[in-house]
């Protein structure tokens, strides 16, 4: 039978792909160690959990608003309000709960390109953007960024890659795969850049936002520039431990834009989760240490990977400053899919290659597992090299 064309064009996630290939390995005795997925370890903080349950017993088992619980939009502007360098106003009526952040980026891509609009996206980057943008027909314009300049894109590389197709940006800082981090003076110069380009959307997917350790990440809410332009991708994922909750969101002051994506979400999922709504109100809403203690434990597994992938023969890598990789250039060893395979066969250990982000001379190693698995990990993976 048939499978649409649109569809056979897509490439699989391979983060999920090696996940799935290391619990397969788990399953048959082998004693794999997972440095594949994008989640952290943690179990989600209590409270929430406990929100979720009195979701349940409190009826919150029907159909809801189309662009999610109006408390629950509330607490997302109230959040991105108090951002130190916020400069928008934001209110409930910006913004649009989806299923995840992902599905969020999923309809702004949908509703924002035509076939044949081209899409910025600089390179390295998380495997969806390309595969989503393709979807909607649009043109993936990759722009190569290197370690040199900390995998951060130019002003200079920006505009020779507009042009007047050119109708949306894709920036993600912190940066999975690269733990990147868009410094102030960085972001400045590239918006200088995009005064000269009014029909650029740019979507500031900012899901790994409260997970930085040497610099305070900043939203593009700063940047007044950008006014209808901005779309804001955030959610509970990452900050929160809450990946299986499935919630996500965008924001933008473009009310056309907004209103055409929650015409689309209506027809494709009448409502995020009910019961996982409550729960991210409650995470949003509640007390926020527990996200400082979590960032916490994520930067001294952060430092302590980046010292012991300092002792692994030919590997290069810049110090992750934010979200929970590294994303070292193993091509003085080999390709990175074939280092992967041979952590795999080698070490038990599961990573996912770099060509999934657009990178082949690198691979990347999550480190939202705990102390001990990094050690044991980086251990083997030394072994294997030496
Ligand atoms: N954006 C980036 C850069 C991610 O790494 C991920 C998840 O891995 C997402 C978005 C999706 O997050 P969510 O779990 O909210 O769909």
């Amino acid at each position: 039978m048939q499978i649409a064309d649109r569809i056979q064009q897509i490439a699989a996630s391979q983060s999920l792909a090696m996940a799935a290939k290391a619990r397969e390995m788990k399953a048959a005795g082998i004693d794999v160690i997972s440095m594949s997925l994008g989640e952290p370890d943690f179990e989600t903080p209590a409270h929430i959990r406990h929100a979720a349950q009195e979701a349940v017993e409190n009826g919150f088992s029907h159909y809801g608003a189309v662009a999610g619980l109006a408390s629950l939009r509330a607490a997302v502007a109230r959040k991105q309000n108090s951002l130190i360098g916020n400069r928008i106003a934001w209110e409930a009526e910006d913004v649009m709960v989806s299923v995840g952040a992902k599905m969020a980026i999923y309809n702004a891509i949908q509703t924002a390109i035509n076939p044949g609009d081209e899409v910025i996206i600089p390179m390295p980057s998380w495997v969806s953007y390309s595969e989503m943008v393709k979807l909607a027909g649009g043109k993936v314009v990759a722009v190569q960024t290197n370690m040199e300049e900390d995998y951060c894109m130019t002003a200079q590389q920006l505009r020779a890659a507009l042009t007047d197709k050119t109708r949306m940006l894709i920036l993600c800082s912190p940066n999975n795969p690269t733990g990147s981090v868009y410094n102030r003076e960085k972001l400045t110069e590239l918006m200088n850049v995009l005064r000269d380009f009014p029909e650029v959307y740019i979507l500031s997917d900012e899901i790994y936002a409260s997970l930085a350790y040497d610099i305070s990440p900043l939203s593009l809410a700063a940047f007044d520039v950008l006014s209808e332009r901005l779309i804001l991708i955030n959610g509970v994922s990452k900050a929160y431990a809450m990946t299986g909750y499935r919630i996500g969101w965008l924001m933008t002051k473009n009310r056309p834009f907004l209103n055409a994506c929650i015409r689309l979400q209506g027809q494709q999922l009448t409502c995020a989760t009910m019961v996982a709504q409550k729960a991210a109100e409650t995470a949003l809403n509640g007390p926020q240490n527990c996200v400082e203690q979590m960032r916490r434990v994520f930067e001294q597994r952060r430092d302590l990977i980046c010292r012991l992938a300092a002792d692994i023969p030919g590997w290069k890598f810049n110090k992750s400053q934010g979200a929970f990789y590294l994303f070292p250039d193993v091509s003085a060893i080999g390709d990175g899919d074939a280092v992967t395979q041979m952590l795999l066969e080698k070490a038990h250990v599961a990573v996912v290659p770099g060509s999934a982000f657009g990178s082949p001379a690198c691979i990347r190693l999550s480190y939202a597992i705990s102390t001990e698995q990094i050690e044991e990990a980086m251990r083997r993976i030394k072994n294997v090299f030496m």
